[in-house]
């Protein structure tokens, strides 16, 4: 029996987007983010698939555990850090790499002395107004982190851009000389871009004494997932394969008369006599219930339009021009051939909500 809602996750994709990943940032290391249970694909399965990449980046401590949990011993880092000395107390034991992005947490850290200090990644604010250290207090937070690692964990730096998916954006450019002046002089590795800087900044190449790309370290979240992270480049074109095919079946196939309404508030008409398929898929499941008319999904392959409202568990479609649909036939409502990238752009929202709001309910299964 096949559960009505499916994630099929593809582990093929996963490792040939990572792949593209080392190639558009030669000589990086690679932090793969698996935040939001992996954009929805599954925490500890994509992390296992991902194997060889050099360490993972989580935005929490419970997914930083899950990790662990799972066996998994590669490094980790929390990308928020800690708010307390207990926080300080689970990280140190699931040994974590922690991001210090105020002084604030120097505190923490300096009244918590560990025998044995995880390397620190001291984020440092250069235009992004979110998390980060202000530049003009990175000299003191430096040393004093420094005398708290006493020479046995290290202290990268790294910073986040705010507007890398603009392409010749000069807010990014301004970020990346602020960080290269940062950075000029700092001794250990340094790490800036996530996944729209690495396909459209190499100007981030730069912002490092001595590295060969993108700096030390990068970041990729949604290209991992072969997901498009530049407004109007189709993932095929950089190479990215989807990782996800979202699917259902249809549970009913109905033939409605002209004039007859779809769903709630019967904001759908039949304009000629159609036969409507009712799919096991909802805005429960993480399907958006904003989606305009003409939204498509793949019903045995070939598209087919949304019609009236998304409903909790369930979806219609006008199946009126396919041959001979049938229920339990095969409904994929983003995957290869119909880009999670579209649906979201339909719906007026970004894939990355999408992914992560795909809700646990939705089956992953791993293809094999
Ligand atoms: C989420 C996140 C990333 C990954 O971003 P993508 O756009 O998905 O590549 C990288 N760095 C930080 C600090 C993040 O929070």
């Amino acid at each position: 029996m096949t559960p009505a809602a499916i994630a099929v996750i593809r582990p093929a994709a996963l490792r040939n987007n990572l792949e593209v990943v080392r190639h558009a940032a030669p000589g990086c290391r690679v932090l793969a983010v698996v935040k939001a249970n992996a954009y929805g694909h599954g925490l500890v399965a994509v992390a296992q698939i991902l194997a060889d990449a050099d360490g993972y980046a989580v935005a929490r401590l419970e997914e930083a555990r899950q990790l662990r949990d799972a066996g998994i011993s590669r490094r980790i880092v929390l990308l928020g850090g800690c708010v307390d000395a207990d926080e300080v107390a689970e990280a140190d034991r699931l040994g974590l790499d922690l991001v210090i992005h105020d002084l604030d947490q120097v505190s923490l850290l300096e009244a918590n002395p560990s025998p044995a200090p995880p390397d620190l990644w001291l984020k440092v604010d250069t235009g992004m107004g979110r998390l980060g250290i202000e530049p003009g207090a990175l000299g003191a937070a430096r040393d004093r982190l420094g005398r708290w690692l006493a020479g046995r964990g290290r202290l990268r730096l790294m910073t986040h851009l705010a507007s890398a998916d603009v392409a010749d954006d000069a807010a990014t450019a301004g970020q990346l000389a602020r960080f290269a002046l940062l950075g000029r002089d700092w001794r250990d590795d340094v790490s800036v871009a996530n996944s729209a800087a690495i396909l459209q900044w190499p100007a981030s190449r730069l912002c490092a004494a001595g590295t060969s790309g993108h700096c030390d370290w990068v970041r990729p979240g949604l290209m991992l997932y072969g997901v498009s992270p530049l407004p109007g480049r189709f993932a095929a074109t950089l190479g990215l394969q989807p990782a996800m095919s979202f699917e259902t079946r249809l549970i009913a196939v109905r033939n409605l008369p002209a004039g007859r309404c779809v769903g709630y508030g019967g904001a759908w008409r039949a304009a000629r006599d159609s036969v409507i398929g009712v799919a096991a898929a909802g805005y429960a499941d993480g399907y958006p219930w904003h989606v305009p008319a003409q939204t498509e999904v793949l019903v045995n392959g070939q598209r087919a339009p949304v019609v009236g409202r998304v409903s909790m568990d369930m979806l219609s479609i006008d199946l009126t021009d396919l041959p001979r649909p049938r229920p339990g036939d095969r409904v994929v409502l983003w995957g290869e051939r119909l880009p999670v990238e579209e649906v979201a752009a339909r719906a007026g929202t970004i894939p990355y909500e999408l992914l992560a709001g795909m809700s646990p309910r939705v089956v992953r299964q791993l293809e094999a």
